[in-house]
């Protein structure tokens, strides 16, 4: 077999070899184990212990790196427009490849900036014209998220199930947040038309009330599969006089709910992540909440919250899972977050920063990290998104005059041939 597997490798072409680098792919079962993997026409044509030099148009040297699928951060907000001020469905919102690709990120999932009304607006404006991968969840309000919700009027099942499915290349979901009522209308009328579409829900519960317990929402409201985000909020009951965690998350677990991190700009405390990773109980995915008041506080970006992460003692390989594999099959798009031969190409190279930092939750309370994964590299569809360290330009001396423009991700795969 093996002969005839590297006669295979050896008759190709590749655009692009990343050498040596430690591998992190969940879904494949590689945990920490040196890989060569060889990109062309982007997608991902081989990993494997060796693939020769002389194969690849252009060889990148990721030793001492660390490998993963391209990140997929499946809450942010980028509907970035000129309306609306002070909303995240305005300009809250940033466009999404000023923070992408620097941050290994190469899936965007919008967590229902927009509603039913300006969905279309936000496709044509922001999903078609970026280079980072957006994906959406639409809100089950008309015009998203502009302001909290203190109406019912303006929710429509029928209508975001009938916009779901006519853009089921880039909606992936149905959002419900920042509702004030006592009521469930909002959650239940996103299920409905989760239910209609087929795809899963996210809510942010936004407004504790003693009429809408949150155990009611995961056991009762919402169906295997939806998510509820920003789980260690910190009105979100998590521990017990005894300091264990209250079964009915675990009862949620079991049924299929998906706990996701949702850092945001308020909505995390070591208070109760802490004490729940302590005792193995891990977030689903792990997610950001990005927005401009986030990125610019505690969040910062996806390396950040994967660091709080690993320093509250998740191991490095389920991180990367919560950051990639995971997420994909949340929103049923398992062509993404791993590195089979034959998938997209989205992967990014890290580095781990061993220097002393403190790590800080929506509280100000503070935990020493242990290790922040720093992003080297990132590849879009096999494109060179972002190279932080220079490695794919080339020694001054050598070029004799030759210049040429470089350019980004727009314009090529690998610069010419030297
Ligand atoms: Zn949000």
């Amino acid at each position: 077999m093996l002969p005839v597997l590297l006669l295979a490798l050896q008759a190709q072409n590749f655009d692009l070899v990343l050498k040596g680098g430690r591998v992190i792919d969940p879904k494949n079962n590689l945990i920490s184990v040196v890989r060569d993997i060889a990109i062309k026409d982007g997608r991902i044509a081989a990993v494997h212990e060796s693939i020769a030099d002389s194969d690849a148009r252009r060889v990148v040297d990721a030793k001492g790196l660390i490998v993963t699928p391209g990140l997929i951060d499946l809450h942010v907000h980028v509907f970035h427009t000129i309306n609306n001020p002070g909303s995240w469905a305005g300009d809250l919102s940033i466009p999404p490849d000023t923070l992408s690709f620097r941050t290994g990120v190469t899936t965007m999932v919008d967590a229902g900036s927009s509603g039913w009304r300006n969905f279309e607006q936000f496709k044509t404006t922001v999903i078609d014209r970026s280079k980072t991968r957006v994906l959406a969840l639409i809100n089950i309000a008309g015009h998203g998220m502009v302001h909290d919700l203190t109406e019912q009027g303006d929710f429509n099942a029928k209508r975001v199930a009938e916009l779901a499915q006519r853009h089921k290349d880039v909606v992936v979901g149905i959002k419900s947040a920042h509702y004030t009522k006592p009521d469930w209308t909002s959650v239940d009328e996103a299920v409905a038309a989760g239910k209609i579409a087929d795809i899963p829900v996210m809510v942010d519960f936004g407004y504790f009330l003693p009429e809408r317990p949150y155990w009611k929402l995961l056991l009762e409201h919402l169906r295997p599969g939806d998510i509820s985000t920003h789980v260690y909020r910190a009105p979100v009951p998590w521990i017990d006089d005894n300091g264990k965690i209250f079964s009915y998350l675990k009862q949620a677990r079991d049924r299929g709910v998906i706990l996701d991190m949702g850092h945001g700009g308020g909505s995390f405390a070591f208070r109760n992540a802490v004490p729940a990773i302590a005792q193995g109980f891990y977030p689903d995915t792990i997610s950001t909440d990005l927005h401009d008041g986030s990125m610019n506080n505690t969040m910062q970006d996806m390396p950040n919250c994967m660091a709080k992460a690993l320093a509250m003692g998740m191991p490095l390989e389920a991180v990367i899972r919560a950051s990639t594999w995971k997420p994909a099959q949340v929103i049923k798009r398992e062509d993404l977050g791993h590195l089979s031969t034959g998938a997209i190409a989205d992967i990014a190279l890290w580095r781990m920063d061993d220097s002393p930092a403190q790590l800080v939750d929506s509280h100000n309370a503070a935990i020493p990290a242990k290790g922040r994964l720093r992003c080297e590299m990132t590849l879009r569809e096999g494109r060179v998104a972002w190279d932080a360290s220079g490695r794919m330009g080339t020694d001054f001396k050598k070029l004799n005059g030759r210049y040429g423009l470089r350019k980004g991700i727009d314009s090529y795969i690998v610069p010419p041939s030297q």
